[in-house]
């Protein structure tokens, strides 16, 4: 530009001196120089709007490179810098204008990929400087104040003649991108590492039916020799293939040709056998597609199911050992599903107690899938539930003891135990209800019970019985010590002999009682033995009557004795048919009152004989009939006139009359009479034994002491 201004002015200097030395031409030249001057000044304006435009497009140029995301220096061939942009400018550590190459990088650092450092003269721009070129070269670069990746092209710029003028570097800060992929590297090598260590066997392969991974369980599972892997039909040389059924899958239907064919599916059981193990496998496949939906890889994963199916089986054989067993044991067992509660099955036993509850009920299908409260209408349906979530929540047995039920109306109990039933994977997948019948148990434990109120009862009423005479025999005793004391013996004689019978009626009283109670004990025993002996009945029962004869005019009382035979032998203990026949009369005095009626009758009825004691008294109420036999039985003595006894006559003539292999039995409407009647076999001993017994006592102490509770 300034080379044609000089040219201009020269020009116009040579058009003056013209102007000068040849005026006659000047006008022509003249004219014809404005003319040219005109043409140059539109030129020079020309370029001088060129010179603008060009202007104008290197500040955009500069704006551009300026304001790149890259980073851009521009240096001389000496190395100065000429143009550093701002991005360039915050990655090299001195980046002033006109700065050297060599002082800008001094402090610099410059390390390849593998992290081997640069020497200075193999730095891209170094290397640009001598002509050299570098193309997207990665590099680490350290300085005082930074550490980056970068990617750098540095390319020398020549001038027409070739030589170098200046040279430029591009680079851009990768540090994030090399960050990122060396994490996505460090998770892909976590990936793998796990992939190689888990349980399951996971191999992928390409469509070229090679594997491009097999980890670890996936070797072991279906490889003997880890040599060859490659190919994805090694593992069926190496082991051999079955279905469930044992029949050899063919490599047609390997997993992993369906999964080549696209097929997906999931849990495909085999049974892998190579030389060294079998295994029982489930494996699931899926073809992968690329983006042009061809098959481009295949996973399979795999499963070692063989301990699992161990495990299952041990259940399984445990579990029908158990039903085998509760089958065999003949215990109702009902099974519910779990979680949903309803009805798997249930036993026979289990469904013979379910008809009594639903009649209607015809097969053990019926029942299942029925709830249980379906099954059993009863009210504590809820406790059942209660227990059958608590055995599920703690997985333990619970119980439900002692319930009651009313079954056709008759009182049952059962003891219910529920059982979870846990499978391979510790899940409950069943709960067991067994019922155990504990009716029998229950209610032997209540007449225990009763049994044991009653004997507390029978020791009050004994001892109040006990003490009555020995109260009567103290008193007596302790007058008599006052007539001896004050000498009055001799005067006070009526009286005191009078006193001496109350002694002896007392004593006979307690001789009775204890008697009874000894006599009871023997035969809880078994050691109450008859004396049997050949006895005409009709004479014995005869005799007894006509003892009491006096005792009974004394109360105000007709005996009457009445037979249908005079003479009948049977076999008999005497004595015991005495305390029989005794103790019936005593109760008919006891219970009857002035101007009553005693029948006493002996009936010969061939096979057998029977000796009944009637009466015309209180009578016994009907719902005490059945209990008066009972051992310590009394009917409620506030409603008896008399309050004597113990509750054990009753129960021992029972016992004497049994022991002779006969028969008793009461008939008695109350307020109208009693009538007890014996029935004994009329057969005879061939053996009579006739063993003397010291303790025998004579028939008249029999008497007093077996009447002793009615004497007064
Ligand atoms: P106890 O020794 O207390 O009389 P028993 O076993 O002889 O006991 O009799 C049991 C109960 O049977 C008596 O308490 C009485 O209530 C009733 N009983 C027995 N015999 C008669 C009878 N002839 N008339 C009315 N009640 C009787």
């Amino acid at each position: 530009m300034r080379k044609i201004f000089r040219n201009i002015s020269t020009l116009n200097k040579r058009n003056t001196l013209s102007k000068r030395t040849n005026l006659n031409k000047a006008n022509t030249v003249n004219k014809k120089l404005m003319k040219e001057n005109e043409k140059l000044r539109e030129m020079n304006a020309r370029i001088d709007r060129e010179n603008n435009r060009i202007e104008q497009h290197n500040l955009q140029l500069i704006n551009i490179i300026e304001n790149l995301s890259e980073g851009v220096m521009f240096a001389d061939n000496k190395g100065q810098f000429i143009m550093v942009n701002s991005e360039a400018k915050r990655l090299i550590y001195q980046s002033g204008i006109g700065i050297n190459l060599k002082d800008a990088l001094k402090n610099t650092k410059v390390f390849d990929m593998v992290g081997s450092e640069l020497p200075y003269e193999n730095f891209p721009s170094v290397r640009a400087l001598r002509g050299e070129r570098s193309n997207n070269i990665k590099i680490f670069v350290r300085h005082p104040s930074k550490e980056y990746f970068a990617e750098i092209s540095s390319m020398p710029i020549y001038d027409a003649c070739g030589n170098i003028t200046m040279i430029v570097s591009c680079f851009h800060d990768i540090t994030q991108t090399i960050k990122q992929s060396r994490k996505i590297e460090e998770q892909k090598k976590e990936l793998e590492a796990v992939l190689e260590n888990i349980s399951d066997s996971i191999a992928i392969f390409d469509n070229k039916e090679r594997y491009t991974l097999i980890n670890k369980t996936s070797r072991e599972m279906f490889f003997s020799s880890y040599n060859s892997m490659d190919d994805i039909n090694e593992g069926y040389r190496q082991s051999d293939f079955y279905d469930i059924n044992g029949d050899k899958i063919d490599p047609g239907n390997s997993p992993s040709s369906r999964v080549m064919r696209g097929e997906e599916f999931k849990n495909m059981r085999i049974l892998v056998k190579s030389p060294h193990k079998t295994l029982q496998v489930d494996v699931s496949g899926t073809p992968i597609y690329d983006d042009e939906g061809k098959f481009s890889l295949g996973v399979l994963c795999s499963k070692d199911m063989t301990e699992y199916f161990k495990h299952e089986e041990a259940t399984k054989n445990r579990y029908e050992f158990l039903n085998r067993m509760v089958n065999t044991f003949d215990l109702p067992v009902v099974r519910l599903s779990c979680p949903d509660l309803s009805v798997v099955d249930i036993n026979k036993k289990a469904f013979n107690i379910i008809k009594l509850f639903r009649p209607n009920v015809e097969s053990i299908k019926e029942i299942k899938k029925n709830r249980i409260e379906d099954l059993f209408k009863t009210s504590q349906i809820g406790d059942y539930y209660k227990c059958i979530y608590e055995a599920i929540n703690e997985k333990k047995t619970k119980y439900l003891n002692k319930k009651k039920y009313i079954v056709n109306g008759n009182e049952v109990y059962w003891n219910l135990i529920f059982e979870p039933m846990l499978c391979a994977n510790g899940e409950i997948e069943e709960i067991l209800i067994l019922i155990i019948d504990v009716t029998s148990e229950i209610k032997s434990n209540m007449v225990m019970e009763k049994a044991l109120k009653l004997q507390g009862e029978f020791l009050v009423n004994v001892s109040h019985e006990l003490k009555t005479p020995l109260n009567v025999i103290f008193a007596t005793a302790q007058l008599f010590n006052m007539y001896c004391n004050s000498g009055s013996l001799d005067e006070k004689k009526d009286s005191m002999l009078k006193y001496i019978d109350s002694i002896k009626q007392n004593s006979y009283r307690l001789s009775k009682i204890i008697n009874n109670i000894v006599d009871l004990s023997k035969i809880e025993a078994g050691f109450f033995k008859l004396n049997l002996s050949n006895n005409n009945i009709v004479e014995v029962v005869e005799e007894i009557v006509m003892s009491v004869t006096n005792l009974t005019e004394s109360k105000g009382l007709n005996i009457i004795f009445d037979t249908n035979v005079e003479e009948k032998n049977i076999a008999c203990d005497t004595e015991k048919i005495e305390r029989i026949v005794l103790n019936l009369i005593s109760n008919a005095i006891k219970f009857s009152d002035i101007g009553d009626e005693i029948v006493v009758e002996v009936k010969d009825k061939n096979e057998f004989v029977e000796i009944s004691v009637r009466d015309n008294g209180i009578g016994i109420e009907e719902k005490n009939l059945d209990m008066i036999f009972d051992r310590f039985k009394q009917v409620d003595k506030s409603l008896s006139r008399n309050t004597e006894g113990t509750g054990i006559g009753l129960s021992l003539v029972k016992s004497i009359v049994e022991l002779h292999g006969g028969t008793i039995y009461v008939e008695s409407e109350y307020g109208i009479g009693s009538k007890f009647t014996v029935r004994l076999s009329a057969r005879r001993v061939l053996h009579e034994n006739m063993i003397y017994n010291s303790n025998v006592r004579s028939k008249d102490e029999n008497i007093q002491v077996e009447l002793s509770d009615v004497y007064s």
